[in-house]
């Protein structure tokens, strides 16, 4: 049996549930679960505001842990080796996006807490395709969040060919903002952070070179900085006419922060300067494994407070509040 903390219905608190997953399937791994980050999509999910969740609801999309099944045909690990496993927990391996290192675009892939219970447990189950071997060294506490937090901040630099001469912004210092600010100072850019007041002088000492209050109207318009690009983590609707203002000729937009509200952009916005909005889904196997050795290689490690996992609804409370500095990491 598995004992995991489910939300039996959506909003709910999360409660004690057991489950008994059956047999290992030849292709999956059953990792132990030593850590695992309390992502803002795990409260979406908890919501059911994407209208993708099933209850009783296991989340939890940031684990470390160690290995304590393979299945028969798994080969590459070892059972008590270091893994993390992040939003993705199988692709299909058949299509054009699964065949060209672009897994997370696979329109067939399994999300770790969608229709599959996640890491909220003393234990999860993934494919083995899906499971990411952690770089000696790394620091088990803080790698979580690195694995859907991290990687969704840092795939946009790939994916966009940002340049360390790049003027970039970053919208939102939480969870995943506090990594992006991290990520562009060692990639070499110029970074402002759009963030609340009192995180000011916590952004610029997470890496950020120019820090504006992102709820002050005043503050906002006097901005002259014209950025190559501008990296949204809010998960609500802003001025968004405003910060395409912002972008340089050719700069884009680009939101990972999943906000449902419809995007109100006035088109001649994109048309003068000919600027591009777009989107960015976590990232691909090959690329968490680039960015876990970046972030080795320039000290990068999330922040974060640790909470034992029987607490795992004061985390959810706190997170939802708006007061997490800046990732809350359950711990066994
Ligand atoms: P988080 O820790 O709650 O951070 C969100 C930040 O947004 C807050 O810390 C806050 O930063 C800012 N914010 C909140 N309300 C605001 C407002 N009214 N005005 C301006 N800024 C506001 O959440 P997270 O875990 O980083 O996740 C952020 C979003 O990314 C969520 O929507 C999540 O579902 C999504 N996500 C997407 C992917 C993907 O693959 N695309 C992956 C993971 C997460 P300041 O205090 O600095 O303003
Ligand atoms: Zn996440």
């Amino acid at each position: 049996m598995i004992n995991a903390y489910a939300a039996l219905e959506a909003k709910a608190e999360l409660t004690p549930y057991q489950y008994d997953p059956g047999a290992l399937a030849a292709d999956e791994v059953e990792i132990n679960v030593l850590y695992c980050g309390i992502c803002h999509s795990d409260i979406s999910m908890i919501d059911n505001d994407w209208e993708l969740s099933s209850y009783p609801l296991v989340a939890g999309h940031e684990v470390v842990g160690e290995i304590a099944q393979l299945g028969s045909s798994v080969n590459g690990f070892t059972v008590g080796q270091k893994v993390g496993l992040g939003w993705l927990s199988d692709f299909c391996e058949q299509c054009d996006e699964c065949h060209t290192g672009d897994e997370n675009l696979c329109a067939d892939l399994t999300g770790t807490i969608v229709g599959h219970h996640g890491g909220f447990a003393d234990k999860v189950r993934a494919n083995a395709n899906s499971v990411i071997a952690l770089p000696e060294g790394i620091d088990l506490k803080t790698a979580g969040p690195l694995l859907c937090g991290g990687i969704t901040v840092f795939n946009p630099l790939v994916q966009f060919g940002i340049k360390p001469t790049d003027k970039v912004a970053v919208i939102g210092i939480g969870g995943l903002g506090h990594m992006a600010l991290q990520f562009l100072n060692a990639w070499g850019c110029e970074i402002t952070a759009f963030t609340s007041e009192s995180k000011k002088q916590e952004a610029l000492d997470m890496g950020a070179h120019y820090a504006i209050n992102s709820r002050d109207e005043a503050e906002l318009s006097s901005l002259s900085g014209k950025f190559d690009l501008i990296l949204s983590t809010v998960n609500v609707k802003l001025d968004w006419n405003l910060y395409l203002s912002k972008l340089k000729p050719r700069g884009r937009l680009v939101f990972v922060g999943a906000t449902l509200d419809p995007l109100d952009v006035m088109v001649p916005n994109l048309i003068e300067g000919q600027k591009t909005i777009s989107g960015s889904d976590t990232g691909s196997i090959n690329t968490i494994s680039r960015m876990l050795k970046f972030a080795q290689q320039h000290n990068i490690q999330p922040i974060i407070e640790v909470l034992p996992f029987d607490k795992i609804n004061d985390g959810i409370t706190k997170l939802r509040s708006g007061n997490v500095r800046y990732r809350v990491v359950l711990e066994k």
